[in-house]
């Protein structure tokens, strides 16, 4: 809560005081909490400059301010640079659309312009990020803010040519870059693809700076199968795989998502994608989502499935949609 006060402006925290209701708060933060304090001018402040920092936040800024306008909303960016936090959250009061970012994980030695990009598009994706929503609350829970940041949220950053030189890590994954050609038609979308996928590689790769057990790959997936839909943090090798599976849909980031249809503007099953669906290690698909053999072929499923389980692609296809 401490942070929380801090964030607000003097304004704010009075229009709080008298508000009969409380601020809509669900973000406790990007990271898991945690003591980490990297002030300006530290030893250990290796990361981003603020002028870095800045780029990003007014490329995100240009991009979704208008988008939330259009919502309704207002976009508050408070850009904490002097402010140690390694983490960053988000809020609604009211129409306005909080954004705090803290200078702290700027600074930090893991993170790099397309890896804070992902962070602030998480953020944004609590905001406008679509189903599944926490209970009962405004905010899209922690693997759809997630996986909006890779479905759409950095697609548009990326498509933005002052973005090519941000900072990102040196070297591409080869695994991204087989299965982004496996997945994008176009060059630009495949190199768009890898880069998604690298960025969400930096960041949780910073979640195993924090003890969180090794750092994840993209060729080890999570084999957790949720029962129902999980709201909170994701581990970490699940939230890459989130990530991953974000930057491989096929769907336009053009498509918006819906708050009432996960399945608006994603990839499902159900509209016949075998890759780039939200993990099973956080999200529980409704039946309508499931693969409806008797809606896609026009024949009742089990005469459908028992001709087809007789040919390859039938077995790859089913296989795939299990997994993910
Ligand atoms: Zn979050």
């Amino acid at each position: 809560m401490r942070r929380i006060l801090i964030a607000l402006s003097s304004a704010a925290l009075f229009a709080l005081l008298v508000t009969p209701q409380a601020p809509q708060l669900v973000d406790d933060g990007f990271l898991p909490e945690n003591d980490m304090k990297i002030p300006v001018g530290s030893k250990s402040a290796k990361g981003m400059s603020e002028a870095q920092f800045n780029k990003v936040l007014d490329k995100v800024e240009a991009l979704y301010g208008p988008i939330i306008q259009e919502k309704g909303g207002v976009l508050e960016i408070n850009r904490l640079w002097e402010d140690s936090t390694v983490n960053a959250s988000t809020q609604r009061i009211g129409n306005r659309y909080i954004l705090n970012m803290y200078g702290g994980l700027a600074r930090h030695d893991a993170i790099t312009q397309d890896g804070f990009a992902l962070v602030v598009c998480h953020e944004l994706g609590h905001q406008v990020g679509g189903a599944p929503k926490y209970a009962y609350q405004w905010a899209s829970n922690e693997g759809q803010a997630d996986y909006y940041a890779s479905l759409k949220c950095m697609r548009k950053v990326f498509s933005s040519a002052s973005t090519k030189d941000f900072s990102r890590m040196a070297a591409s994954d080869p695994v991204a870059e087989q299965a982004c050609a496996a997945a994008h038609k176009s060059a630009a979308q495949r190199a768009l693809c890898v880069r998604n996928a690298m960025a969400g590689l930096s960041v949780t790769g910073l979640f195993a700076s924090f003890g969180n057990g090794p750092a994840p790959k993209l060729d080890t997936p999570d084999p957790k199968v949720v029962a129902s839909t999980q709201d909170k943090h994701p581990a970490s090798q699940c939230r890459l795989d989130t990530y991953f599976q974000g930057s491989l849909c096929p769907v336009s980031a053009s498509k918006d998502v819906s708050d009432d249809d996960a399945a608006l503007g994603t990839c499902t099953a159900s509209q016949g994608h075998s890759v780039g669906l939200r993990p099973r290690c956080w999200y529980k698909p409704p039946s309508s989502e499931s693969l409806n053999i008797a809606a896609k072929f026009g024949a009742p499923a089990a005469d459908v499935k028992a001709s087809m389980a007789k040919s390859g692609a039938f077995s790859q296809l089913n296989n795939s949609s299990v997994v993910w």
